[in-house]
């Protein structure tokens, strides 16, 4: 497992991210939806790896909802940097991370384009379930996270 760091602009939030997976194996995604767009973002995420969030304040961490309004699509509150999405279900929570925040990364695949706008809501719960990565310690958006 190696790890890699993210960290919002102010540096208030960020996470880290563990993977076996090398870096020019990861599944990049281009998320299509107007939010994503709007970030230019592109996640990735793996069921076999964990992450970890942390937050240097608290009080930093802007949570937005939309769509079928189970997903903490997840902002710095201080410098508006989209980190990733989080969801939790009844089997634990789970993250896709914004690989635009990570720190370092020269050899990220390109992202390929996705859009899961055909998709119920139960199938989108399901898929991100089955494909984000579990996430370590809680999620709170509290100092001690
Ligand atoms: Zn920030």
């Amino acid at each position: 497992m190696k790890t890699y760091r993210a960290r919002c602009h102010c540096g208030a939030i960020g996470y880290e991210y563990q993977t076996a997976l090398a870096v020019p194996e990861w599944d990049v995604r281009c998320c299509q939806c107007g939010f994503c767009t709007r970030h230019a973002s592109a996640t990735t995420s793996d069921p076999g790896g964990s992450v970890r969030f942390f937050f240097e304040e608290p009080g930093v961490l802007q949570r937005y909802r939309f769509g079928t309004g189970n997903t903490d699509f997840v902002l710095c509150k201080r410098c508006g940097v989209y980190l990733g999405a989080v969801i939790e279900t009844g089997a634990g929570i789970f993250a896709t991370l914004n690989t635009r925040a990570m720190e370092g990364m020269s050899d990220l695949p390109k992202p390929r384009p996705v859009s899961y706008d055909d998709q119920g809501a139960q199938e989108r719960l399901d898929r991100r379930e089955k494909l984000f990565t579990p996430v370590m310690g809680g999620f709170s958006g509290t100092a001690s996270d």
